[in-house]
C-alpha cells in the first residue's frame, strides 16, 4: 500500500506543488490546511482534512486516520511586512502550530520532519553567499519564528527522536509546468505575480521597495529557485529520513542572485510588454541580498535545480496568470 505523507498547508502554493511532486512519485499526500491563504481546488493529488493547526485534537485525528510515515510542515503565515506589523501573530500561528503538530506526530509515532523554513532566518549579511553554517540573524519576526521553530526540532530530535530535514528557501517562483496548480496568494505581496498583473493593467503599477540599497543597481537582490524544483528537494529530503540517513539541513537557492530591476527587466522581455513601475520607499525588515552559496543539497540529495532559470520561472508564472485556475 502506499505510504500516506501529511502535508500541513498542502492547499498553499508551494504545499501543493508539493503534494503533486509527493503523488508522482508514489506517496499519498494527505493535505492539512484551514485555508486561511490556500486554495480548496489546488488540492487535487489525495485527500483533503480541512484543519487548523491551533486544533490539536484535529490534528490527532488526522495522524490517527491517514498513519503518515512523514509530516511535511509548510502551514505558516510569511509575510516579512506583515509580521514587522504584527509580529505576535507570526509568534503565536507559527510557534504555536508547529507545537501542535510536532508533540501530536511524537504521540503517534510519526518520526520523520521535513520543515519548510527561510533564508530570513539569516537575516542581512553584507551580500555574502549565504551557506547552511552562516549564523542566523533574522531581521523580521517572520524569519524568528522560523529559526525558532527549527531550534523546537532540534530539540524534539535529541528529547523523542523526532527526525528533520530542513530546507531553508530562497525565493520561491514559477508555477507548475502542467498548469494543473500555480501560484496566488490573498492578498497579494510578491514580486512576480503582481508585476504580472501590473503588465496586465490589473493594478496600476508594481511599487519599486527601494532603490538605495548597496547593491549593483540599489534594488534589492535575491536567489529565485522554481517551485517544482523546490518540490522535487522535498520528496528527496523525505527519502533520506525514510531511508534512515539522518537529519539535514539544506538551502534551497540556485546561487545566482537578481536585482528586483533584473527581474523586471526579464519580466518586459518574456511577455514582451512595458513594466509599469513606481518606485517606493524601502520594505521594513527587507535585506539587501539573500543569495544561497550552498551546494550541499545537490551534493548530499543529488538535487538538480532543472526549471530554475528566471526567464522560466517568469514563463510558467506567466502562462499561469492567465489560465483559468488562476481567479481575478
Ligand atoms: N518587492 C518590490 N515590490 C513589491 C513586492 C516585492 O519591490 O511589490 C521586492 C521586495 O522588496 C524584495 C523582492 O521584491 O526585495 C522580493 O519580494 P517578495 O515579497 O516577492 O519575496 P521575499 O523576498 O519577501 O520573500
Amino acid at each position: 500500500m502506499a505510504e500516506h505523507v501529511l502535508v500541513t498547508g498542502g492547499a498553499g502554493y508551494i504545499g501543493s506543488h508539493a503534494c503533486k511532486a509527493l503523488a508522482r512519485a508514489g506517496f499519498v499526500p494527505v493535505a492539512f490546511d484551514n485555508l486561511s491563504t490556500g486554495w480548496a481546488e489546488a488540492v487535487k493529488f489525495g485527500p483533503f482534512v480541512q484543519g487548523d493547526l491551533m486544533d490539536r485534537a484535529r490534528v490527532d485525528e488526522a495522524f490517527a486516520r491517514f498513519r503518515p510515515v512523514a509530516v511535511m510542515h509548510f502551514a505558516a503565515l510569511s509575510l516579512v511586512g506583515e509580521s514587522m506589523r504584527d509580529p505576535g501573530l507570526y509568534w503565536r500561528i507559527n510557534l504555536g502550530g508547529a507545537l501542535n503538530l510536532f508533540e501530536a506526530a511524537v504521540a503517534a509515532q510519526c518520526r520523520n520532519i521535513v520543515f519548510s523554513s527561510t533564508c530570513a532566518t539569516y537575516g542581512d549579511q553584507d551580500g555574502v553567499m549565504l551557506d547552511e553554517g552562516c549564523e542566523q540573524r533574522p531581521i523580521n519576526a517572520y524569519g524568528a519564528s522560523k529559526r525558532a521553530i527549527e531550534d523546537m526540532l532540534v530539540n524534539f530530535g535529541q528529547a523523542y527522536g523526532l527526525n528533520h530535514v530542513i530546507f531553508r528557501y530562497f525565493n520561491v517562483a514559477g508555477s507548475d509546468p502542467e498548469g494543473e496548480i500555480g501560484e496566488q496568494h490573498r492578498p497579494e505581496t510578491h514580486l512576480i505575480p503582481l508585476m504580472l498583473e501590473a503588465i496586465e493593467g490589473k493594478r496600476p503599477a508594481l511599487t519599486l521597495f527601494g532603490t538605495d540599497y548597496p547593491t549593483p543597481d540599489g534594488t534589492c537582490v535575491r536567489d529565485y529557485v522554481h517551485v517544482t524544483d523546490l518540490a522535487d528537494a522535498h520528496v528527496l529530503g523525505l527519502k533520506r529520513l525514510l531511508d534512515g540517513q539522518g537529519n539535514g539541513v539544506f538551502n534551497l537557492g540556485t546561487g545566482r542572485g537578481f536585482s528586483v530591476r533584473e527581474v523586471i527587466t526579464h519580466a518586459g522581455a518574456v511577455t514582451n510588454r512595458p513594466v509599469p513601475v513606481v518606485e517606493g520607499p524601502r520594505r521594513p525588515g527587507d535585506a539587501a541580498a539573500l543569495v544561497s552559496g550552498s551546494v550541499r543539497a545537490c551534493e548530499e540529495l543529488g538535487w538538480r535545480p532543472e526549471r530554475s532559470d528566471l526567464r522560466q520561472m517568469i514563463t510558467d508564472a506567466w502562462r499561469w496568470s492567465q489560465s483559468p485556475g488562476y481567479s481575478e
